[in-house]
């Protein structure tokens, strides 16, 4: 199960620095750990194979490969290009995220019909496809008529796997793959930088490459996983981690226990994975007889239409929950609120983040008519409160400890305990990303992630000549552009990234002709 070890390596990221006293050699030396700029001698002491190469990406999922997309549709050869990650294919941990939080193959995600990872132009939206591959007008009809008279249409997931898929093929991506574990990006005297990568045990005689390049690209998702603190310390403290649940990790154990017995269930969240995991514990027990009892518990419960400051800043809610189509409001992604982002700075910045975040999960008519059934059957029950701490009765049973809103404490015993309340934790979780805090220069932008301008350059890291470092991904959340962490967000950096990199005279700039032959090639499924 290669899938199931990527939430373990985000973690191992942050572990201590090897050893240094006695590297052996081909290993990093005391004197390259201590260094914020590397020189070429001092990597040759050190006896690190170098492998020279103008462009890097580091961490090959959803965000590594839409820029490579893009630099082959400008016309970047595949040898001019290197991956380096630990993924066999680019949605491999996207497809692991989705499929443990209840979003399979066959299930709809959360974006829209023209957030596409494997077609930059947009055009044939995923609805259209799905209209002609099923001979059926309805996806079309959807969107017409969206979202006033239906649900926003999504796609499923498969769908998105399959059409990168199919897109990796076409661009060669594969070609551009260097398997390994990243351990820190350096800027390099003399311009560039230095990636240094520890391939997989035995696949080359020394433990570290470097990859010297004029170019580096970071992208590697999420920077760790965040237990709730109460959570982490009961798993610790009883050694369970079989009724206390991530919804981010592996769990059917749950759902299988659940149709053995009756059981009492917490769910805590009330974002768009709270919403899935309701509907899988729902469906369970209409379609499978699972005789269960759902508790969930809300530390914000939303009673009704939210203000959030003043008539146009309106997001309706209800029965706790908070209701939001997407990650952001439409105009985010390409619209008012897009101008407004690339405008402010500092703390207004901020300020317009906080305005339109918070937990939210969308309005779908199948949740709402689910719910209205599920409480109405009065085996689902909400509370209003915060968790003081978490225990173990005699029983095997989780005791959560909650201060309701009112004031009054309140116990909750259940069997098992799903956390849906979030997926991220600190730049400094990444040991990539702490590096670049503490030798390149990088900083942190208002909301405390990555500071980079509008071209997804990182902040600080400049290494002349020539030298820059791009970064694309939720680490970059705070910055002038809301959508990071979409489909279309990553595209949109990766398009500002090959235009700054067309500007510095690195590969042509994707004109109209240009772009017009390639969507052509992509339609015929032909090699850039
Ligand atoms: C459950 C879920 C549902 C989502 N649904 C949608 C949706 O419907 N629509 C949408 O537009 N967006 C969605 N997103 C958001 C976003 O599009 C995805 O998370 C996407 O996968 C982000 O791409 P990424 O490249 O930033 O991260 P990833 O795809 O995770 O790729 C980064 C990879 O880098 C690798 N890596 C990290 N560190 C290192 C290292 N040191 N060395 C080598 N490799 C390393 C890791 O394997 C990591 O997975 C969703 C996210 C989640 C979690």
């Amino acid at each position: 199960m290669a899938n199931e070890s990527i939430i373990v390596q985000s973690s191992e990221l942050a572990a201590p620095l090897p050893d240094a006293a006695t590297p052996a050699p081909g290993d990093l030396t005391d004197e390259l750990l201590q260094t914020s700029v590397w020189t070429d001698e001092a990597v040759a002491r050190a006896q690190i194979p170098v492998v020279d190469v103008p462009v890097v990406t580091v961490g090959g999922g959803i965000g590594s490969f839409v820029l490579v997309d893009l630099l082959r549709i400008a016309g970047v050869p595949t040898s001019q290009i290197r991956t380096l990650t630990n993924l066999d294919v680019p949605w491999q941990t996207y497809e692991y995220l989705t499929r443990v939080s209840q979003i399979p193959r066959p299930e709809r995600l959360r974006s829209d019909a023209t957030g596409m990872p494997d077609n930059i132009w947009g055009f044939p939206s995923y609805a259209l496809r799905e209209a002609a591959a099923e001979r059926t007008i309805a996806p079309l009809f959807n969107v017409l008529v969206e979202p006033i008279f239906t649900d926003y249409w999504t796609p499923r997931a498969g769908t998105a796997f399959t059409s990168m898929e199919r897109e990796a093929k076409r661009i060669g991506f594969s070609e551009t793959i260097q398997k390994g574990q990243v351990r820190m990006v350096r800027r390099r005297y003399g311009g560039g930088y230095y990636t240094i990568l520890t391939p997989p045990p035995g696949a080359t005689p020394t433990r570290r490459i470097a990859y010297r390049s004029r170019f580096v690209h970071v992208a590697v998702g999420y920077p760790g996983l965040r237990f709730l603190p109460d959570l982490q310390q009961y798993r610790q403290r009883y050694n369970d981690y079989t009724t206390v649940v991530n919804a981010y990790e592996p769990h059917e154990q749950v759902y299988d226990e659940l149709r053995r017995r009756p059981c009492v269930v917490l769910v805590r969240g009330g974002g768009i994975v709270a919403s899935r995991v309701l509907q899988r514990l729902m469906e369970d027990r209409w379609n499978h007889g699972a005789p269960t009892t759902v508790v969930h518990l809300f530390r914000t419960y939303v009673h009704g239409t939210e203000d959030r400051g003043g008539v146009f800043w309106r997001r309706k809610g209800g029965n706790g929950f908070s209701y939001q189509g997407f990650n952001w409001p439409k105009g985010a992604w390409g619209g008012q609120l897009k101008e407004s982002f690339e405008r402010l700075e500092g703390d207004e910045r901020a300020a317009l983040y906080r305005k339109l975040g918070g937990t939210h999960t969308p309005r779908r008519k199948l949740w709402q008519q689910q719910m209205a059934r599920a409480r109405q059957e009065g085996w689902y029950h909400t509370l209003h409160g915060t968790v003081d701490e978490v225990l173990r009765n005699d029983r095997r049973q989780v005791v959560t400890r909650v201060k309701l809103a009112n004031g009054a404490p309140h116990e909750i015993v259940a069997d098992f305990v799903i956390d849906a309340t979030g997926l991220e934790g600190d730049l400094r979780d990444h040991r990539i990303l702490a590096d670049l805090l503490d030798h390149s220069g990088a900083g942190r932008n208002p909301m405390g992630r990555l500071d980079v301008d509008r071209t997804f350059e990182i902040r600080g890291t400049r290494s002349e000549p020539g030298g820059r470092m791009y970064a694309s991904g939720s680490m970059t959340l705070g910055g002038y552009y809301a959508g990071v962490d979409s489909f279309l967000g990553l595209q949109y950096a990766a398009l500002q990234i090959v235009d700054d990199l067309a500007a510095q005279g690195f590969c042509p700039r994707i004109g109209a002709g240009r772009s017009l032959a390639q969507w052509w090639r992509w339609v015929r499924n032909r090699p850039v």
